[in-house]
């Protein structure tokens, strides 16, 4: 029997690819989106003509109640949710000594937030058949800070505690929680930063460049398989060499 998925902010980028790629490996997916509805909707009706099971609902990760809807309708429609993967994230450049308050709060409630939001929605399930898994994506800057990024890096740093602790604190109820720390992928999200910056960051790549969507999604693919059955607690680097 197919088992469901539910993948945060997969209308995009490495989200998008992400669900693609759970859904090859069989998963039923479930492709939240906020703003992107095209694009969702897209995406789901290139899965089923290929035969996979697939639905986009629109919610806020930063919305419990709104978490918590999608959660109830992926299991009305696609089973309830055994994996769940927090890609939905948002970042900011700038200075700190100029970050405003509005900023900072909107980063903390969708990067980290969200997560939690999600987590709380699955976990009865997973706790109640004893079984699980949480892949969360973080960032290098994350495990190594950024300048100018901070309240992002603060945000990613979040995520990796919360993988560590929830790993030690559901083990025992056979839930599996990880980590992606992906380095600079080109997406939306790095296209933003202008030409000149997404260049000097593929230089920057000890492996000379940017790296696609699929290649963290796969990453994510075997953490979330049972080739991963005894991994739980860690953060897998996808960066090109990056912060090695
Ligand atoms: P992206 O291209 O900007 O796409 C972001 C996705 O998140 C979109 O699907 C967007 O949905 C969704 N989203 C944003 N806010 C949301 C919210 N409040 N609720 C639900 N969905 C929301 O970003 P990306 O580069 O693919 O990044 C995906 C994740 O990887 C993020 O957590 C990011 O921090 C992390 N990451 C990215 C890189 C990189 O180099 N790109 C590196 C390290 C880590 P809509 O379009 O529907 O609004």
């Amino acid at each position: 029997m197919r088992r469901s998925a539910l993948v945060t902010g997969a209308s995009r980028g490495i989200g998008r690819a992400i669900a693609a790629a759970l859904a090859r490996e069989g998963w039923s997916v479930c492709v939240n989106y906020l703003e992107s509805r095209d694009a969702a909707g897209e995406l789901v009706r290139d899965l089923r003509a290929r035969g996979l099971a697939a639905m986009a609902f629109q919610a806020d990760v930063a919305d419990r109640k709104a978490v918590d809807a999608m959660v109830r309708a992926a299991a009305a429609e696609l089973g309830p949710v055994e994996l769940l993967v927090n890609n939905a994230g948002i970042s900011h450049q700038g200075l700190f000594q100029d970050l405003d308050g509005e900023t900072w709060d909107r980063l903390l409630a969708v990067n980290l937030t969200g997560p939690r939001n999600a987590v709380q929605a699955v976990l009865p399930h997973m706790l109640s058949e004893k079984r699980g898994c949480v892949v969360n994506i973080s960032s290098i800057w994350g495990l190594r800070g950024g300048s100018c990024e901070t309240a992002y890096a603060v945000t990613k740093a979040g995520l990796i505690g919360l993988t560590r602790s929830l790993a030690l604190e559901l083990a025992p109820s056979g839930i599996r929680v990880n980590c992606v720390a992906p380095g600079c992928v080109e997406t939306d999200m790095v296209r933003a930063l202008g030409e000149d910056t997404r260049r000097m960051l593929a230089e920057e790549t000890p492996l000379g460049r940017l790296g696609r969507p699929e290649e963290i999604a796969e990453a994510v693919a075997f953490l979330a398989s049972e080739k991963a059955a005894f991994i739980t607690g860690q953060v897998l680097t996808a960066d090109g060499g990056f912060i090695a």
